[in-house]
């Protein structure tokens, strides 16, 4: 047994307005909160002010969705690690799928945001998975693989334990359709090993490992379940306060 512990994080993507987030938040003060599990959520920069002043004396962590590389600059509508940071964040969602494929964010950028992320003092989730037709032809680890390396590039050992990776199939987000937890398992273990490639063992049993992509409550016991499968990345189940405790009752 690992002792990894479990992270459940909810990304909200674009939903919930300030007071949508704040009455959201005091629905799960005291509920999503389960020893033994991490909970995080990662919710639109406008609300992370109120958030994280609302999560004060609890033990859940207020996350962000994305950062800029550059601590300040002329980068008209971007925010950065330093503004995250000073707001009180702890994580923040760098290469999720959705801004691969609709801001053009390549596996450079997520290393760089991966680097901008430790400078700042955040905490990486970051997200790597394949497509349905890279699925279908074979290549789901080969696509795994050459995400994770580009994510750690030049990142130190002591940095990289701390990373969270979250194993995403595009094909299985917001569709309902979920990868079965063997499947899940099966590449998040080959995740595990390619970390191992580039530093060592100790490191890649250190990191934790999420699996994402139609995660319920009736679900995520079954993910959990699994060796290397260290917790979830939870979009349109986590927007909904009875939903949400339930993930990270479930995780436990
Ligand atoms: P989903 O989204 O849970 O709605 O499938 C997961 C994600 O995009 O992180």
């Amino acid at each position: 047994m690992s002792n990894r512990k479990p992270i459940i994080a909810g990304n909200w993507k674009m939903f919930k307005t300030v007071s949508e987030a704040v009455s959201f938040f005091s629905e799960i003060k005291g509920k999503a909160e389960v020893d033994g599990v991490e909970s995080v959520i990662c919710a639109p920069f406008t609300t992370l002010p109120a958030l994280v002043e609302a999560a004060k004396g609890t033990s859940i962590a207020i996350g962000a969705q994305n950062v800029h590389f550059e601590d300040n600059g002329a980068f008209t509508g971007e925010i950065s690690g330093v503004m995250l940071k000073d707001l009180g964040v702890k994580y923040v969602i760098i290469g999720h799928s959705e801004r691969r494929a609709y801001f053009a964010e390549s596996d450079e950028i997520v290393n760089k945001k991966v680097h901008a992320s430790f400078k700042n003092g955040l905490l990486p989730i970051v997200c790597v998975g394949e497509k349905l037709e890279e699925r279908e032809a074979g290549q789901t680890k080969d696509v795994c693989k050459v995400q994770t390396e580009a994510a750690f590039q030049g990142v130190s050992a002591a940095q990289a334990a701390e990373v969270v990776i979250a194993y995403e199939p595009i094909w299985a987000i917001g569709t309902g359709k979920s990868s079965t937890s063997e499947d899940a398992q099966d590449v998040i273990g080959y995740i595990r090993g390619v970390v191992a490639g580039l530093y060592d063992q100790a490191t890649a049993d250190a990191v934790r490992i999420q699996y994402g992509g139609s995660v319920k409550p009736n679900n995520v016991a079954e993910y959990m379940g699994q060796t290397d499968i260290d917790g979830a990345l939870v979009g349109g189940a986590s927007l909904e306060p009875a939903s949400y405790i339930a993930l990270v009752e479930g995780a436990k």
